[in-house]
């Protein structure tokens, strides 16, 4: 056989198990459907007139261990933010924001008790948070090693009391007893769903919480400098300069094994063999490629929407917003609304008071701009909607969009001076510089089944008594491995199922 392993999609995790196997000495052929490589990771001109590199779809780094970008060698580097959240509220008739900065600070001290009155949230925060990252320092390296129990992970960690909270109990139960504010309570829940369609009462939300606390110990979400496309590029390097066969616009579509190998067949009708495949594409497409009935998933929850704007609005809260939109900027993400938005959703409608989180890119790392833009003020602005399931979408994909896009713009613009439209660009032909991704449209531009971002719901880290899963990457056939978010410690910009997959095919030689 030509190829020792053949990688179905080059997403940023089959680029890194091909780099592994490469570096390791095995012969790797990558076919990708798509015209570009790097899947979710892709940044790219969304406005043709501006030279302003967006990140499509992934735009935040925190779950990539720093041993993969050691270990591959990878030129990729990602910039804290010195503001962690900003989030604007109404208090009598009046407008304030709760302001987070990455390192606990007197103004982060000030803004929970202007917020709240008293000192007890802004202790009740540090508390809770430091107990989680002494959690996620000792949970964060066994993401790159073979599988732990349920019981060696609670051993390991050894945190008796954290682990009941956020493993046994839903997230409700402890956002509930540790804060009384439903501001605050609410910054902490967001994490517990972004990307998951889960109500705080569920178990679901502990799984996605664990996920977006854990990166490299800390959780720290950083910005990737030049955008995802830089980490992209970075692994095409890797694996070119170790001899890895990329094909693009190579779509599989059979899949079949035997004693001796795997066999694949494009959609152009090539076929190639090896002994090895490993899948970056989703379960659901390797199961349908495979004739196999796929379990039911989660859809995708959230809309995407990337903006170019001329100059940054001003809040009416007065905060500047250089520093305000530098952080995660929270928009009614109160506990209350985002427990209402969740039922809202799952009786079939697009929440009113949409939930939502928004970034700027270019006030951490203007290089995705052309230094004429840059000069002239222009950013770029990543919202993240939340409880919109794919569902939402489907009778009308076109109106249902534009209904849920006009109401984060309303939800956003109660907090601003210049409304958003004010000073979004616009194209040579009036339009505005806005683009929006429903889980629809990530169905179809990335194959993401149902547009779930994490390929199919989360699960935790860790596997149960009598599972023979080693590496959470491995299928019912022993020459097939997941290799992407799909797999068990998978979702996000992590690179882990990538790395794991290419452990379990060199365990076998
Ligand atoms: C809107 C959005 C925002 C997100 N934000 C963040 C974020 O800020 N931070 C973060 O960590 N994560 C984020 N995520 C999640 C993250 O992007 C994904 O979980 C991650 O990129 C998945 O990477 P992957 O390599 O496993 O798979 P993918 O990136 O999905 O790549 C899979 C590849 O396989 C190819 N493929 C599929 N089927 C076939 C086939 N039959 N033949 C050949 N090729 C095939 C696809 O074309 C694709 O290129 C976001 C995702 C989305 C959609």
């Amino acid at each position: 056989m030509k190829y020792d392993v053949i990688v179905m999609g080059a997403g940023h995790n089959g680029l890194v198990a091909a780099a592994y196997l490469a570096k390791a000495g095995k012969r790797v052929l990558m076919l990708e459907a798509a015209d570009e490589i790097g899947g979710a990771t892709a940044s790219v001109r969304a406005f043709k007139e501006y030279d302003a590199l967006l990140s499509r779809y992934s735009y935040l780094v925190a779950l990539l261990p720093d041993q993969i970008i050691q270990d591959l060698g990878l030129n990729f580097e990602t910039i804290s933010r010195e503001v962690s959240s900003f989030t604007p509220y109404k208090k009598e008739g009046k407008d304030f924001g709760l302001h987070i900065s990455r390192v606990w600070d007197k103004e982060t001290e000030d803004s929970f008790i202007e917020l709240t009155g008293s000192a007890h949230e802004g202790k009740a925060w540090q508390e809770f948070y430091s107990e989680v990252e002494k959690f996620a320092q000792k949970m964060a390296p066994t993401f790159l090693e073979p599988l732990r129990t349920r019981r060696e992970m609670k051993t390991l960690i050894g945190q008796d009391s954290t682990w009941e909270y956020l493993v046994e109990k839903p997230m409700a139960e402890v956002i509930q007893s540790k804060f009384k504010d439903d501001l605050v309570r609410g910054v902490v829940l967001t994490d517990a769903l972004i990307g998951t369609f889960a109500s705080a009462q569920s178990i679901q939300s502990n799984i996605c919480f664990l996920y977006h606390l854990m990166g490299n110990g800390t959780g720290e979400w950083k910005v990737p400098r030049g955008g995802m496309i830089s980490l992209v590029n970075e692994l095409e390097r890797i694996v070119q300069s170790a001899g890895v066969e990329i094909r693009t616009d190579a779509e599989v579509t059979q899949v079949s094994t035997d004693s001796v190998g795997v066999r694949v067949q494009t959609k152009k009708g090539d076929s190639f063999t090896a002994e090895f495949l490993l899948s970056n594409a989703a379960p659901a497409h390797l199961d349908r490629i495979r004739g196999k009935k796929s379990e039911s998933a989660l859809s995708g929850s959230q809309i995407k929407i990337n903006m170019l704007l001329r100059t940054l609005p001003r809040l009416k809260s007065g905060a500047d917003s250089r520093r305000a939109f530098s952080g995660t900027f929270h928009i009614n993400e109160s506990y209350s609304e985002l427990e209402d938005a969740y039922v809202t959703a799952a009786k079939g409608e697009i929440p009113k008071h949409a939930p939502s989180e928004m970034y700027c890119h270019t006030l951490s790392d203007p290089s995705i701009l052309s230094e004429e833009l840059a000069q002239q003020g222009y950013h770029t602005l990543t919202l993240f909607g939340l409880h919109t399931p794919a569902e939402l979408f489907e009778t009308d994909p076109e109106s249902s969009k534009k209904i849920a896009v006009q109401r984060c713009i309303d939800a956003l613009n109660s907090y601003l001076i210049d409304p958003l439209e004010s000073v979004l660009a616009k194209n040579s032909d009036g339009s505005l510089c806005i683009e929006t991704k429903s889980p629809l449209d990530l169905e179809k531009d990335v194959r993401l089944p149902g547009g779930n971002i994490f390929h199919r719901d989360l699960t935790f880290p860790f596997k149960e008594e009598g599972d023979a899963q080693i590496w959470g990457v491995e299928t019912d056939d022993p020459r097939i491995f997941i290799c992407g978010a799909g797999a068990q410690r998978g979702g996000g910009v992590s690179g882990i199922p990538g790395h794991n997959a290419a452990m379990a095919v060199l365990a076998k030689g």
